[in-house]
């Protein structure tokens, strides 16, 4: 068809108008906040001066047996989120071993010039669902503050240690069978929980560590990454069968699920699964634990762990397997290959692995490739036959696909961590992967109990 130009319009275009002004309830949400944003901050200034006279009254610390001296009193100033705030923090040091301490500092929990406890975490949590550039560019509509993306990237290593830290401790804590579980209101472990896993990758810096930049000095360009490292992030997604509601026919949603995450070890990975099944009060010593997974060997020696079981083969990847064959012996889209992998469908879901192996057993491939697929794809279902017992599943309830973890992937990893170019450090990943955790979880309100530690910069 030949495009005929469109006619000139009759008269010039006009440029499209914006509002002159911001709307009437904007002006006077924003007119109230400009006027009260100083005495808020006014409010916390007194609050703190406050503080800091009843801890100038407070005796003086106590180091190798004896008072310490009063060494300083300096002025220390720190950004919340209302603005800037200062107070005088007096410093002690001991006679004995020369250890210093400013008693005010330990009591706010903050460092000088850092932000507020409060501010920190907000930032933290900016920085947990947008790159550090992005989310410290977002502090600016959502606070009125001008920060950096180095500052949203230290809010994120303080609480993301914390996270990671007590993770780890809790894996720890559960992994010792003098352990207690803690008690969980409701009426008791669930008859069956399922636990769906999967890996998938992450680009890894090459350089083992950080470039530190002297202040004034420009660095040469980073090399291109070319040879870079991939991990694999391991994710675990909790959920009761009985759990899920049908909120339309065939669509099935959850009340609850508890994503747990680790960064390459597969042990780690089933420690805090464990952990984390104990926490939610899911495995009682009748609970069956429902293991999904892919053909990874990883999976399968370790949900040993589990005494009561059962082992699901994810439903996809044994049809993955079904499709390569038949895609080499039909062609890519005949509508045999279509045909055929529907009828192996069919037969796995009515529980028919046994008769689909021994018809696998009587074809004959046209070519190596189909000949080696179909060999493949006869070892795969041989060694997992016990896993696929699709009816089965179904009629209990447990389902038959890890599509659950799979869209955790995209949730934990991929929205945040494997944007174009992101590259990243095995002990930065570790703390954004710990927060997002606590966020996809609906716990962040958890990082007020999440002492912030210090990192180097
Ligand atoms: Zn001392």
């Amino acid at each position: 068809m030949v495009r005929t130009p469109a006619a000139p319009p009759a008269a010039p275009p006009t440029r499209p108008p914006l509002a002159e002004q911001a709307s009437r309830f904007v002006q006077l949400e924003r007119d109230v906040w400009d006027r009260c944003r100083p005495q808020v901050r006014d409010a916390v200034q007194a609050a703190l001066d406050a503080l800091a006279t009843a801890e100038a009254t407070h005796a003086r610390p106590i180091c190798c047996g004896r008072p310490m001296r009063r060494h300083d009193r300096r002025p220390v100033q720190w950004l919340t989120w209302v603005g800037q705030v200062r107070a005088r923090v007096t410093r002690y040091r001991c006679a004995g071993c020369g250890a210093e301490r400013r008693p005010l500092l330990e009591t706010l929990e903050v460092e000088p010039g850092q932000p507020s406890g409060w501010l920190a975490r907000q930032l933290g949590l900016l920085g947990c669902v947008a790159s550090y550039p992005l989310a410290a560019q977002l502090a600016g509509p959502l606070f009125g503050l001008t920060v950096n993306a180095m500052t949203v990237w230290r809010a994120v290593q303080r609480l993301g240690e914390a996270a990671a830290q007590h993770t780890e401790a809790l894996g720890a804590y559960h992994a010792d069978p003098r352990s207690a579980a803690p008690a969980v209101d409701g009426a008791g472990a669930p008859e069956a929980v399922v636990v769906a896993v999967d890996g998938c990758t992450l680009g890894m810096q090459v350089r083992p560590t950080r470039r530190r930049r002297t202040p004034g000095t420009s660095s040469s360009p980073l090399p291109s990454v070319t040879d870079g490292r991939f991990r694999e992030v391991k994710t675990g997604v909790l959920l009761r069968p009985a759990a899920r509601v049908e909120t339309s026919p065939g669509r099935h949603a959850l009340v609850r699920r508890v994503l747990v995450t680790c960064l390459g070890d597969a042990d780690a990975l089933f420690t805090r699964v464990w952990a984390q099944l104990r926490e939610a009060g899911w495995l009682g010593p009748q609970t069956t634990v429902v293991v999904i997974g892919d053909g990874s060997e990883w999976i399968w020696h370790r949900a040993t762990l589990f005494v009561r079981r059962c082992e699901i083969l994810d439903f996809w990847h044994a049809m993955e397997y079904a499709w390569a064959y038949a895609r080499l012996q039909f062609g890519e889209g005949a509508r045999r290959a279509e045909h055929w992998t529907r009828r192996v469908a069919q037969d796995l879901k009515a529980g028919n692995v046994e008769a689909v192996i021994s018809r696998l057993h009587t074809l004959h491939p046209r070519s190596p490739e189909s000949r080696a697929a179909l060999d493949m794809l006869i070892r795969y279902y041989t060694t997992h036959a016990a896993r696929m017992q699709y009816d089965e599943y179904q009629r209990l309830g447990y389902g038959i696909g890890s599509g659950a973890v799979e869209s955790a992937h995209k949730q934990v990893v991929h929205a945040r961590l494997r944007q174009a170019g992101m590259r990243w450090s095995e002990i930065g990943a570790r703390r954004l992967l710990a927060l997002r955790l606590l966020l996809l979880n609906g716990d962040w309100g958890r990082t007020d109990q999440l002492r912030l530690v210090g990192v180097a910069a």
